[in-house]
């Protein structure tokens, strides 16, 4: 049978294909370790999940309006005021299936055919495929490890064209960790006003920050950059709630409303207990995302020194998120590997430890482990990897 081009164009997933190879490897009994997964490793705060069983046993399973419950929206809204000082009325929000899936609204809302976008490199593995979803063309721009994997205005000028529809920041980043200060945020935002630009602020990992470092939207610069941008963010990472599909976009109403028209024709709203989930998470007590924080930043710096202490490896420290970025292509080289991705799948298959190859994410010559896991794993995955070398060097 022959599909549809927009089918075969896309690769799939690399985080998740790595994360199912793992999960096939410990069903078949053996002691994997995962450090692929993108998802916190705590469980979902008692009181969200209570408030889900209260309002599935209220009868809260009907559909709901396709842009989300006016609770929720409230909630977000309260949200947004309380954290950002932000003001956006209930128009201005459409709640979907994940971030993930209001991301896929907004470029397929967005995009006419051979749109660019510009995406900075290493990136989250999506947004190059949904935006050829929409009939778009990613423009990726290389980032080194000198500059902290940052974009700045001289990368943005050799980028732009006057096709040229959006920039995408994702700020901590997913994989680097890396965080855009206000500093640098101010001119890439004066460069999207004065070239008319749509400012994708994925905001994902806002709760995760680390020793000392501060989140900052680049939609907090001035009420015309608010304008431009769309504010992207959700409860997967914050509070720990993967699976209950809930993110959210804050922006422009016409926008909002175009996402909404595209949602309403094919998913509906999402699910309506996680809805009622999410306005418990966004209203209630916040102190589980701080016992989460603390308990990423000291994996992070203890697995931390260890990880540059190996040979060949390269890693510039996080400031958020739940990954470390290493470029290992000297000592993948050492080891005898053409590739890291080589490298990658020679260390699960004789370790059974899990990373995720950077290639999806842009650069080849890295590879993203993530620190999701407890520190008893994190070490004994080191452990694995020091053995792995020894064997191979
Ligand atoms: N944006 C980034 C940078 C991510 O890493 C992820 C998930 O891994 C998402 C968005 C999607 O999150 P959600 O689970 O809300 O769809």
């Amino acid at each position: 049978m022959q599909f549809a081009r927009r089918a075969e164009m896309i690769t799939p997933s690399s985080t998740l294909a790595i994360t199912a190879k793992a999960n096939e490897l410990k069903a078949s009994g053996f002691d994997v370790i995962g450090l692929g997964a993108g998802q916190p490793d705590f469980n979902t705060p008692e009181f969200i999940i209570d408030a889900a069983t209260e309002a599935a046993q209220a009868g809260h399973t009907k559909y709901t309006p396709s842009a989300g419950l006016p609770e929720l929206k409230d909630a977000i809204i309260k949200k947004l005021k309380r954290d950002q000082g932000f003001d956006y009325e209930r128009n201005q929000i459409i709640v979907g299936n994940g971030a993930k899936h209001v991301l896929y609204l907004l470029f397929q809302a967005l995009l006419n055919p051979s749109d660019e976008v510009i995406i900075p490199a290493p990136y989250w593995v999506s947004y190059t495929e949904q935006v050829k979803l929409a009939g778009g063309v990613p423009i990726t721009i290389e980032t080194s490890e000198r500059d902290h994997f940052k974009i700045t205005v001289a990368d943005l000028e050799k980028a732009v064209t006057a096709k040229t529809k959006a920039v995408l920041i994702n700020s901590p980043s997913n994989p680097t960790g890396m965080i855009y200060s206000k500093e640098e945020l101010e001119p890439i935002a004066e460069f999207c006003v004065k070239h008319d630009l749509v400012i994708i602020s994925d905001e994902i990992y806002e709760k995760l920050v680390y020793n000392g470092n501060c989140f900052f939207s680049i939609a907090q610069l001035s009420e015309s950059v608010k304008a431009q941008t769309v504010v992207v963010n959700g409860v997967s990472k914050s509070h720990s709630m993967t699976g209950w599909r809930i993110g959210y976009a804050a922006a422009d109403a016409a926008l909002i409303q175009a996402m909404t028209n595209i949602a309403s024709h094919s998913t509906s709203n999402p699910a309506s207990v996680s809805q009622y989930a999410a306005i418990a998470a966004y209203n209630g007590p916040q102190e589980s995302i701080e016992t989460m924080r603390q308990a990423f930043e000291q994996r992070l710096n203890t697995i931390y020194p260890r990880l540059v202490n190996l040979p060949g490896v390269t890693c510039v420290k996080p400031q958020g998120a739940f990954y470390l970025f290493p470029n290992i292509r000297p000592l993948s080289d050492a080891c005898g590997f053409s590739c890291v991705t080589d490298w990658v799948k020679a260390l699960l298959d004789e370790e059974k430890v899990a990373v995720v190859p950077g290639a999806g994410f842009g650069m080849p010559d890295y590879i993203r482990l993530s620190y999701a896991t407890s520190l008893d794993n994190l070490e004994k995955a080191l452990d694995r990897i020091e053995h792995f070398i020894k064997e191979h060097t």
